[in-house]
């Protein structure tokens, strides 16, 4: 069985190296990662020998060992039992806090950005999203701003005192957005381009991975675990609608994935509405059933002049949809027991207190 070593706290690199080399000598493949918060190994082989598991348990510098039967093990809830809950800039992410993350689907000008981040904020949004790189069907729409783009959402995001999301698609702009960004999006279209999951799994910033158009949950998994094993553990998983024959919708919404997902790893697991719906009067409702399946959160994408939008209008909402969306969000949370962020109250930009389990900060 593959299994997960857990390392004590105090190791340097050369402990670690003979580590590696002893547990090779038992006839097993390790991986090693850093994470800001303790370094694990992971290791394949020893099939059909359980006291391997002791060995390695008794090597020194070995914390514990947990055993993993899923081929994601830093994503597993076997891994860790409790939830990750990220901080993200002071907000809370994942457990029972439940943020909205809003904001247009592209960067298009700096008012509109200003505009549109403005009303999401006054309406109880606390991360603000907008794409400066957008993966369009077509290679004559609009392809976003890039970099300029990037810069106006730093701008908003440091105007509003929100952190930020925006989709990175290739390898050679992750330092570009790495550089203006507070979090990683990779998209549906990019969930298995396993470079660059590797090459954002070496940054220290979230990634917000949503779900292939056409992947089932284990995919999905597989791919977070790409971004983990490069040590960072800072992922986000994202259902946004599946291909399926209905044709009424833009894509099918799995509402299942949400308590899937959640009983199988310890990540947050957010929805999209919006992409999922492609229309926007189903946002609201899509929205309010994935906070009541217990998501974590939302990304919704708001416009203030839906029909002259460069991507996205016809499922863009008004602000003041939004706002009333939000007003329903916060009390379907309550019944299942989870709480809408909303800055300035009392203990929402605090660190969670250190705790064991996992990859939990
Ligand atoms: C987006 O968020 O604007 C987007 C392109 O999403 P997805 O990758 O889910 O299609
Ligand atoms: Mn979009």
């Amino acid at each position: 069985m593959d299994m997960v070593a857990v390392l004590k706290t105090n190791l340097d690199d050369n402990a670690v190296t003979a580590l590696v080399g002893r547990i090779e000598s038992l006839g097993l493949a390790p991986h090693v990662s850093r994470t800001e918060y303790r370094t694990v190994i992971t290791t394949s082989g020893g099939e059909g020998n359980p006291e391997l598991r002791d060995q390695v348990a008794q090597l020194e510098g070995v914390d514990r060992v947990l055993p993993i039967a899923q081929p994601y093990r830093l994503a597993s809830r076997e891994f860790a039992e409790s939830d990750t809950i990220l901080d993200i800039k002071g907000i809370r992410v994942g457990g029972p806090h439940v943020n909205v993350i809003a904001g247009p689907c592209a960067i298009e000008s700096r008012e509109l950005l200003f505009e549109v981040a403005a009303a999401v904020k006054q309406a109880g949004a606390s991360i603000l999203r907008g794409g400066a790189f957008k993966p369009r069907t077509s290679p004559y729409s609009f392809q976003g701003k890039g970099r300029d783009g990037l810069i106006m959402l730093q701008e908003a995001g440091q105007a509003f005192n929100m952190p930020t999301i925006t989709e990175v698609t290739d390898t050679r702009d992750v330092e570009v957005v790495y550089k203006y960004a507070d979090m990683f999006q990779v998209g549906a279209r990019n969930m298995q381009n396993y470079n660059l999951l590797l090459e954002v799994g070496k940054t220290d910033k979230p990634v917000f991975i949503k779900r292939g158009l056409a992947a089932s949950t284990t995919e999905l998994l597989m791919s977070a675990e790409y971004v983990l094993s490069q040590g960072n553990h800072r992922v986000i998983l994202c259902e946004r609608g599946i291909r399926t024959f209905a044709d009424d919708v833009r894509f099918t919404l799995d509402v299942s994935a949400v308590p899937v997902l959640q009983e199988r790893s310890h990540l947050p697991v957010f929805v999209d509405p919006s992409h999922a719906a492609g229309r926007r009067d189903l946002v609201p409702p899509l929205a309010l059933a994935a906070v009541a399946a217990g998501a974590a959160g939302v990304i919704v994408e708001v416009h203030s002049c839906p029909d002259k939008a460069l991507c996205d209008g016809p499922q863009a909402l008004l602000p003041t949809k939004f706002e009333g969306m939000m007003n329903q969000l916060r009390q379907i949370a309550e019944v299942v027991g989870h709480r809408v962020t909303r800055w300035g109250e009392e203990g929402e930009h605090v660190r969670p207190a250190a705790t064991g389990g996992g990859w939990r900060s």
